[in-house]
């Protein structure tokens, strides 16, 4: 798992290989030829090395989009939820609301999960998943006048 300090792992590599080029350039024509391939081996390790740490922070930085993506899209969904007598409806600009979900499995979870109306009890509905009952059979259902 990349972390933070790949940058910084990055940023020692391309110094290194700065420093390397730099003494490259002060050399003068007697400079053994055995050196001088030695110091390339060490800028060409030195540079890729920073191609290591760089490919890291990329996975980083894309891993950290897609967290971003989901968490906006989860705070959109939050702010169009609507909580009424222990379920969850969607607004809708335009149309019917769409619900109702089960709050336990959205809060604990971050599911949405379609109720079951239980027709024999008036108003009670059932979730599939944690088999919770909610409602009061003596209520009128939650959202009466909105779609299953
Ligand atoms: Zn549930």
């Amino acid at each position: 798992m990349p972390d933070i300090t790949s940058i910084s792992a990055a940023v020692q590599g391309i110094k290194a290989a700065t420093d390397i080029a730099k003494s490259l350039r002060n050399v003068d024509a007697s400079l053994e030829k055995a050196e001088m391939k030695l110091k390339i081996a060490d800028l060409t390790n030195a540079l890729a090395d920073a191609k290591i740490s760089l490919s890291e922070v990329q996975e980083l930085i894309s891993e950290k989009d897609s967290k971003i993506k989901e968490l906006k899209a989860k705070l959109e969904l939050d702010s169009n939820l609507e909580y009424e007598d222990e379920c969850y409806f969607i607004k809708k600009d335009k149309g019917e609301d769409e619900g109702p979900f089960c709050y336990r499995c959205y809060d604990a979870d971050g599911k949405l999960v379609h109720l079951v109306n239980v027709k024999s009890y008036r108003g009670c509905y059932y979730c599939k998943v944690c088999e919770n009952h909610f409602g009061d059979p003596n209520d009128e259902p939650p959202g009466a006048n909105m779609r299953m």
